[in-house]
């Protein structure tokens, strides 16, 4: 087809060809299916991209949905069924007040903490996967989660009418159980680490035939965290950023941010430019800053051990892959402890008025640590990217913040606390009422 408007049923089913394995380049048709049986490589989508270069234009996009599917062209769906509760298109919030504290001129919050429907990121790689899982014809989804994914899974599974059974590890926050279960799925809690939960899904997925978003359809799924790419570009005009930092746990998302801006270069909908790739991740459970700061090209799993729940993962499976984006574009993985953990969750809420899990302080901790040893150019457009909501994980910050005044609904009784308010401390005020 040679149309300059797009025609998302044509040039939709056209684009997106045939799994590719990133390691040895064996091609495969579409199935459902995640690993080489050549050489044990992770497959990847690969697209015909001469076909997007000559049918999508900066205009066939924003003409699109306000949601991740304006980028559809760009996703592995044969079919235009796509599953849309309004995912993606989240805020790219130009930081004054953060900024400022840290000595940046340009800095960018990308905040997924209030993605639709589940207040995470993973609303956008579920979306994709269980849009293709649909196609793919399976009518039971599941994943390995760390929480947010399930919460996500079982939402968006739900809104499409498919049946669910997710995995999480025992130990998770009360919110990422309660934002699991008030969906109804099959909720497995798995006495166990993350990567102890994902060795049983592998086992299950080969018993039972089901669709594990992040096992089976993670070729498919992992392409949705292209869009955090693409939404920065378009939101920042059509450009690159010069710099971005973003939170690690198995890799994908962090690799696939990369991807999306490579692609927007090859079809030629931005200016090429080299972008820094700055990963964030909990000491608790670092595996991938370990190796960086060794300069290592291989990772050694690790026991989780970190507030950073969501971001917990000791043997990530795009861990190599990170290591060398972040090697490449000059970049820096770094770790930061669960205190520092805690204080970027305060810091950014404090400055800029955005509540964001342990993962999000976890990014920001990090921002502010590679400001502090020069890592990060004050003049550069840095884009931090918030990918989940604290409301989620309020156990991290329990006893790390001010207490309420409780008082009588009379006025006096306001007057009188308000002023000793302003003379004391919060927590003393609050013993003084005890
Ligand atoms: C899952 C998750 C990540 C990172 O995911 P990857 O496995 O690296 O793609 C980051 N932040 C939050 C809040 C998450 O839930």
């Amino acid at each position: 087809m040679s149309q300059a408007t797009i025609t998302p049923k044509t040039q939709a089913s056209t684009a997106f060809t045939k799994l590719k394995c990133k390691e040895c380049g064996a091609e495969y048709e579409p199935k459902a299916m995640h690993v080489c049986e050549e050489c044990f490589g992770p497959l990847e989508v690969k697209y015909d991209y001469s076909i997007l270069k000559s049918n999508v234009t900066r205009q066939s996009i924003e003409a699109g949905p306000k949601s991740i599917w304006r980028y559809r062209s760009f996703l592995p769906l044969a079919t235009d069924n796509y599953i849309d509760v309004g995912t993606g298109m989240t805020p790219l919030v130009k930081s004054t007040r953060l900024a400022r504290r840290l000595g940046l001129k340009n800095l960018y919050i990308k905040n997924d903490a209030v993605n639709m429907p589940t207040l995470s990121f993973k609303d956008r790689v579920v979306s994709v996967a269980l849009s293709r899982a649909r196609e793919l014809g399976f009518s039971t989804v599941s994943c390995a989660s760390t929480g947010n994914l399930a919460n996500s899974t079982a939402a968006i599974a739900a809104h499409a009418g498919l049946d669910c059974c997710v995995f999480i590890p025992a130990d998770l926050e009360a919110g990422k159980v309660m934002g699991t279960l008030i969906y109804n799925p099959t909720l497995m809690a798995v006495k166990g680490n993350y990567d102890q939960v994902n060795r049983l899904c592998c086992e299950v997925a080969n018993s039972h035939g089901w669709g594990f978003v992040n096992i089976n359809l993670r070729p498919y799924y992992s392409e949705g965290s292209k869009t955090l790419g693409f939404e920065v570009a378009e939101q920042l005009g059509w450009q690159l950023p010069d710099h971005i930092v973003a939170p690690l746990a198995s890799g994908s998302l962090y690799t696939k941010i990369y991807k999306g801006f490579q692609e927007f270069i090859k079809v030629g909908l931005v200016e090429d430019k080299s972008v820094r790739f700055s990963g964030a991740q909990a000491e608790g459970c670092s595996p991938i800053a370990q190796a960086f700061k060794e300069g290592r090209d291989f990772i050694t799993p690790v026991k989780p051990n970190t507030i950073a729940k969501s971001i917990a993962i000791g043997n990530p499976a795009d861990g190599i892959y990170a290591l060398e984006i972040a090697q490449k574009t000059n970049g820096n993985i770094e770790s930061v402890t669960d205190a520092e953990v805690i204080e970027g969750m305060k810091l950014l809420a404090e400055t800029e008025g955005i509540f964001t899990e342990t993962a999000g302080g976890t990014t920001i901790a990090v921002l502010k640590k590679l400001v502090e040893a020069g890592k990060i150019d004050p003049d550069e457009t840095t884009v931090a990217y918030i990918t989940g909501n604290g409301l989620k994980t309020q156990e991290a910050v329990q006893g790390y913040v001010g207490q309420p005044f409780v008082i009588e609904p009379k006025l006096d009784n306001f007057e009188k606390a308000y002023e000793r308010a302003n003379t004391l401390e919060r927590l003393e005020w609050q013993q003084v009422l005890v």
